[in-house]
């Protein structure tokens, strides 16, 4: 069958009314000056996961001056090797463990730590901190992977998403960069209880070596350090994204929370949609037909409609419609399905050859703080309260000191 014939008659319904006028925000609330304490501010060891080695792919490492090699695999950490002033090498996947130039261990966790704290390049990056070396075996015991992980204090660790993830060079940022600091700091606390652990891309934050920092990223971490965000008693899941295309989305609805928080309900944004800023993916027919084969609907897929929006109109959930039968799918499953940016989705436009153009507003979840928003709220001369009151109403500001421990979720 013509593959525009497989698709025709089926509406792609992606356009519509946007329904509704958003929500109103209630008050934020952010503390008085004076119920701050003295208390020490905490700045607790932060665990990021880095990449996995395996096969005959090395990654050259560089240490300045004194290091050496701990077995992480038993509690007292015991040296493996002292290693000496310096190191040059490549980092290996050897079938009994990891090797590092020509130290060899079989441990199944081994911790490289230097004396200096900016002293350790992985491949091209400098980082800080000390570097975890897990490996995975097969059942015959052959070590198959290493996965590398970086542990460092947490305000190292936020300088590195800073730079990770907005550009500081640019004029009038120092306030976005300010609340990006707060979102990313809250945010690693947050996962540091989690089982699956930070990643250092844009699956969690990304995260950039020392050699990216810049003085705009230093003066915002010192303008917050410390600062997080706190709701109903627990550290504020604080999510972000590049840019919410028309306004922001709910968590639950989104599906990044099992119940409603009030901090991240959503907001409309009207100046993240505008006609110069859509962005266009082609998406082949093979692609669109994977997805009815995928979710067992059919051999090709005939078309997609929208189930349910949100008030700024970006997809909640879509049904697809296979030649046999249909599945209903929350939008950001589709989204990442087919890698679209953002789930702002405008028209979808099918060509001839089966495959389709789709057309929409925004990058990424929509969830949390707009980056793009957060720049234009802080070139209008708006504090970094101001932009953190606006993503996450309700949302407290407080210093993570001693004092409030209890937020602190215990590292795996
Ligand atoms: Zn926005």
């Amino acid at each position: 069958m013509n593959p525009l014939a497989k698709r025709l008659g089926i509406t792609l319904v992606l356009f519509g009314i946007l329904l509704g006028i958003g929500h109103y925000m209630k008050e934020p609330v952010v503390p008085e000056a004076d119920t701050l304490t003295d208390a020490p501010l905490l700045n607790p060891v932060i665990e990021v996961r880095l990449m996995s080695l395996s096969g005959n792919r090395p990654i050259p490492i560089q240490i300045a001056g004194r290091w050496k090699i701990l077995d992480g695999a038993r509690p007292e950490h015991p040296v493996l090797h002292p290693g000496s002033g310096g190191f040059e090498g490549n980092l290996f996947v050897d079938s009994t463990g990891p090797q590092l130039g020509p130290y060899r261990t079989n441990s199944d966790h081994v911790i490289v730590t230097t004396e200096a704290s900016e002293a350790l390049w992985l491949d091209t990056f400098l980082y800080p901190g000390k570097l975890h070396i897990r490996t995975e075996r097969e059942k015959s015991g052959h070590v198959i992977r290493l996965n590398l992980s970086l542990e460092m204090p947490l305000e190292d660790y936020v300088m590195g998403v800073v730079c990770g993830e907005m550009s500081s060079m640019q004029e009038g940022v120092h306030n976005a960069l300010c609340a990006q600091a707060i979102a990313a700091r809250t945010y690693a606390l947050q996962k540091r209880g989690s089982k699956r652990g930070l990643r250092d891309d844009t699956f969690d934050q990304v995260f950039l070596g020392l050699d990216y920092r810049t003085t705009q990223a230093e003066a915002a971490i010192e303008a917050t350090r410390g600062l997080v965000m706190q709701w109903d008693n627990a550290l504020l899941p604080a999510f972000f994204h590049a840019n919410c295309g028309g306004g922001t989305a709910n968590a639950l609805e989104a599906g990044f929370s099992k119940s409603e928080v009030a901090p991240l309900q959503g907001t409309l944004e009207p100046a993240c949609r505008t006609p110069r800023e859509i962005w266009e993916r082609v998406i082949s027919a093979e692609q669109l037909d994977g997805l009815a084969q995928r979710y067992r609907i059919g051999e090709w897929l005939q078309g997609i409609s929208t189930i349910k929006r949100d008030a700024s109109g970006r997809l909640l959930e879509v049904r697809l419609l296979g030649n046999e039968e249909h599945e209903d799918l929350a939008g950001e499953r589709l989204r990442a399905a087919l890698s679209l940016p953002s789930m702002q989705l405008v028209e979808v436009e099918v060509r001839i050859d089966g495959s389709a153009i789709f057309r929409g507003h925004g990058f990424g979840h929509g969830v949390g703080m707009c980056q793009t928003g957060a720049v234009r709220i802080s070139r209008g001369g708006s504090s970094f309260q101001d932009i953190l009151q606006h993503y996450y109403p309700e949302a407290e500001l407080v210093p993570l000191t001693s004092e409030l421990r209890y937020l602190l979720p215990p590292p795996q």
